[in-house]
């Protein structure tokens, strides 16, 4: 069969993706995007941020209602219809991915259902259910992301042991959940599972889960779990696990003591590897770190010219909006757009209960790095809105630049912390001072104040804290 020729080609249809597909066919290349999966939209879509937010909405009613007594509203425990649950998730992927297709149509981005494997540094091969197609093309975007890593000692082929996409089905509430790591995937989905009703325990290697965030932001998230797991061991060590009957075995090292105990179900949430594997990488010039991710610079090429990468498999900071920006950056650079470096501030969120959400330059990492900042907080327990949602477990710091005043970071821990941290991002990215954010009048009463409020504190004058 003739190769097909292009403009670009673009492998894996997840935010990275189908994003630089849109933006390269709106700006009149021809575009092709090759996808494995029968459903648009990548691990994000399907298997990630959406049905685990969808989820973690779900559980947040449940713990709004368990924690209403003493307001003297008190609701039945719930009863919880998993199918429906499931049926209820699923479609909310559904709608969101078939808008994928949807609009990559409306653009005439050519969708190829199949597996890309570069044959040379021009030419990818797909493997398609009726056969090869051959791609010629004049830049391709590697878009092809990431999958759980699950170690060999855990990996029993059995569906009980289980990684964050397993989890997601939701297809029982286990009465005994073991979580095998304390990073954001474990935590978000320890926590749903604790609303729903199961015993979670989680174990974590290291010493403090969410390691590489602030303390002060990690420690109502702490306090939640301690409240709403069974447990919460740190510095623990799970070596084993094996199937016993209905149940997982798991060895474990905890305090000096060894362990075995029996769980239900065990969720392994150690961290994410590059798809990369399968990719014919060997067949080009492209180079990949120490742990498999393609070697990229500031503009998303790799060491083959022909070849750009996006997203998780460029390594970094393993998340969709990342994912977003830069595929926007390799098609710019591709058309000829920008060549200049490109350098975002990239928040990060954790969904957990209360949620943490970060930008820019956290305190930990300017005591890493020598950095001398000034750190302004603002405690929520001083905000009025905290109080009408009954949740004043919040903290609210911005890292200031002494002198200039300028915002270097901001870190937020709260209920809808993830909203707050937007108008914190345009702070940094735009060099905002301290007085920009204390002289802006936030509407009251929100929690966005408390932005505000932790500017006036830098100066010695909150309202609403001494
Ligand atoms: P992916 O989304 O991984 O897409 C890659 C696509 O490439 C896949 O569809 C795959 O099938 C396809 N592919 C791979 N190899 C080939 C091949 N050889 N040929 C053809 N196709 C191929 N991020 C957030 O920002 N916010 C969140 O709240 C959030 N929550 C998450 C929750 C969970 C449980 C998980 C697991 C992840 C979460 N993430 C979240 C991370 C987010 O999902 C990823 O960062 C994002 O999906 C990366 O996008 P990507 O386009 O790089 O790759």
């Amino acid at each position: 069969m003739e190769p097909i020729k292009t403009d670009i080609v673009v492998i894996g249809a997840g935010p990275g993706g189908y994003t630089a597909a849109f933006y390269a066919a709106d700006l009149g290349k021809k575009v092709i995007m090759i996808e494995r999966d029968k459903q648009l939209g990548g691990v994000c879509l399907n298997r990630g941020c959406i049905p685990s937010k969808a989820l973690l909405n779900v559980a947040h009613t449940i713990s709004l209602a368990r924690e209403s007594g003493h307001r003297g509203v008190v609701f039945q425990p719930p009863t919880i219809d998993t199918g429906k649950l499931r049926a209820w998730k699923d479609a909310v992927v559904q709608k969101l991915s078939g808008g994928v297709a949807a609009l990559a149509k409306a653009r005439g981005v050519q969708v190829i259902q199949g597996r890309g494997h570069f044959e040379d540094s021009e030419t990818l091969r797909v493997e398609t259910e009726e056969g090869q197609q051959f791609i010629k093309y004049e830049k391709a975007i590697i878009a092809t992301g990431s999958k759980a890593a699950m170690p060999k000692a855990f990996d029993l082929g059995n569906p009980r042991v289980m990684t964050s996409t397993g989890a997601l089905e939701v297809e029982e509430i286990p009465a005994n959940l073991l979580v095998v790591g304390g990073g954001y995937i474990g935590m978000e989905l320890g926590t749903l599972y604790a609303a729903l009703g199961s015993k979670v325990v989680m174990v974590e290697a290291l010493e403090s889960i969410l390691l590489g965030v602030d303390a002060d932001l990690v420690r109502p998230v702490v306090a939640y779990a301690k409240k709403n797991f069974k447990e919460l061991r740190l510095k623990a060590k799970v070596s084993v696990m094996a199937t016993s009957g209905k149940q997982i075995k798991v060895k474990m090292e905890h305090e000096g003591k060894q362990a075995e105990e029996l769980y239900d179900r065990v969720l392994v949430a150690v961290g994410r590897v590059p798809n990369a594997d399968d990719l014919g990488l060997e067949n080009t010039k492209v180079e990949r770190d120490e742990k498999g991710f393609i070697k990229v610079n500031n503009q998303q090429q790799t060491a083959d010219e022909m070849i750009y990468a996006i997203g998780d498999i460029a390594g970094g900071i393993l998340l969709a909006h990342k994912a977003f920006r830069e595929a926007r950056n390799a098609v710019e650079v591709i058309v000829g757009e920008s060549t200049a470096p490109a350098k975002f501030v990239i928040p990060a969120v954790v969904f957990t209960d209360p949620e943490v959400a970060w930008c820019g330059l956290t305190e930990l990492e300017a005591k890493e790095q020598g950095i001398e900042v000034q750190v302004a907080k603002f405690p929520w327990g001083a905000s009025g809105r905290a109080l009408t949602f009954d949740r004043t477990d919040g903290l609210t710091k911005l890292i200031i630049e002494p002198g200039t005043e300028r915002i270097l970071g901001v870190g937020i821990v709260g209920v809808g912390a993830g909203e707050l941290i937007a108008e914190c991002v345009v702070a940094v990215e735009m060099g905002a001072t301290a007085k920009d954010l204390a002289l802006s009048v936030h509407p009251h009463p929100t929690l966005s104040e408390t932005i505000m409020e932790a500017a006036e504190v830098f100066y010695g004058h909150a309202t609403h804290t001494m």
